[in-house]
């Protein structure tokens, strides 16, 4: 198999759809544009990327809303898929709302899925569960960032452990939820403390909940974008590779590139193609992590 050859898909991105708008919070520049995200996929040979919304005030001084994204897909339907927003808050302040409704409406328009869920309320709150129960009914995959606490940045809040991600997971049978951010990947090795989830951790890995919670729940996914996912993966290559071997359908390349100072993307296809020259991974499971997982979850 020619793996470089291989035209991947990129599971996780950030856009403007504003460029000229857009305000320039990443140490002075804005968010990337459609145009400079392109140019980026045809160096690193992505065919195309999942567009994330970011609808919740929390996670950004820019609101990303399903309508700037669908524009941009819209514009590059070749290059680019969505996933809308939707914040557990949205249709009525309440976990008794019908977010069906409205997710089945974006899913009509083309939505993949849901995403980045970055509200802050904990992971099992009321509303977020009735959110999760509505995207497993309309059969929507989640990409969820994780915070460590109340008050402790944007993201879906959850303890050391993710003991209130395994709660939704055993609830709601067929919720795909892609897990991603620091608190999700450092809970890759079982040494993680209160002090270290929301950072880089370094060091052999011993195996961790992520790796319980992908044994015990066929929802989960793993999404390996940003420094948090790289990290969890170059930290312990052989620990790497076993992980891979046996979650390898569950998988998915991704790279949470946001602004144009970001260069994270450009490491992560040295260190694959370091794992298949290592015997780390096999051509089969690249495929699989680069392409084949994101055609089936999304339906491609
Ligand atoms: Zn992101």
């Amino acid at each position: 198999m020619d793996v470089k050859g291989i035209k991947k898909i990129d599971i996780h991105v950030h856009a403007t759809a504003y460029p000229s708008y857009s305000p320039k919070v990443y140490e002075g520049t804005p968010k990337l544009s459609a145009e400079q995200i392109i140019e980026i996929y045809d160096k690193l040979n992505v065919e195309k990327g999942v567009l994330m919304s970011l609808v919740s005030p929390e996670s950004s001084s820019e609101i990303v809303t399903s309508a700037d994204v669908k524009s941009i897909a819209d514009k590059y339907p070749d290059r680019f898929l969505w996933f809308m927003g939707l914040d557990p808050r949205m249709c009525g302040n309440s976990a008794e709302a019908d977010l069906s409704k409205h997710i089945n409406y974006n899913k009509e328009l083309g939505a993949k899925g849901i995403g980045e869920l970055t509200a802050h309320l904990y992971c099992d709150h009321p509303m977020m569960d009735n959110l999760f129960y509505h995207a497993s009914l309309c059969d929507m995959p989640v990409t969820i960032h994780i915070a460590p606490g109340l008050g402790k940045g944007y993201g879906i809040v959850d303890d050391l452990g993710l003991p209130r991600l395994e709660k939704m997971l055993k609830k709601h049978k067929n919720l795909k939820i892609l897990g991603h951010s620091q608190c999700f990947w450092s809970e890759i090795s079982s040494d993680i403390t209160e002090e270290y989830r929301n950072r880089y951790p370094k060091g052999k890995v011993t195996e961790g909940r992520i790796a319980n919670l992908m044994r015990d729940y066929e929802g989960l996914y793993c999404d390996f974008s940003a420094g948090s996912g790289l990290n969890a993966f170059t930290r312990d290559p052989e620990y790497t590779a076993r992980f891979i071997e046996e979650f390898s359908d569950r998988i998915l390349l991704g790279y949470d590139m946001v602004c144009p100072l970001n260069t994270h993307q450009y490491k992560y296809d040295d260190f694959l193609l370091k794992m298949i020259d290592d015997g780390y991974l096999t051509p089969e499971n690249y495929y699989k992590l680069v392409r084949g997982n994101a055609i089936k979850l999304l339906k491609l």
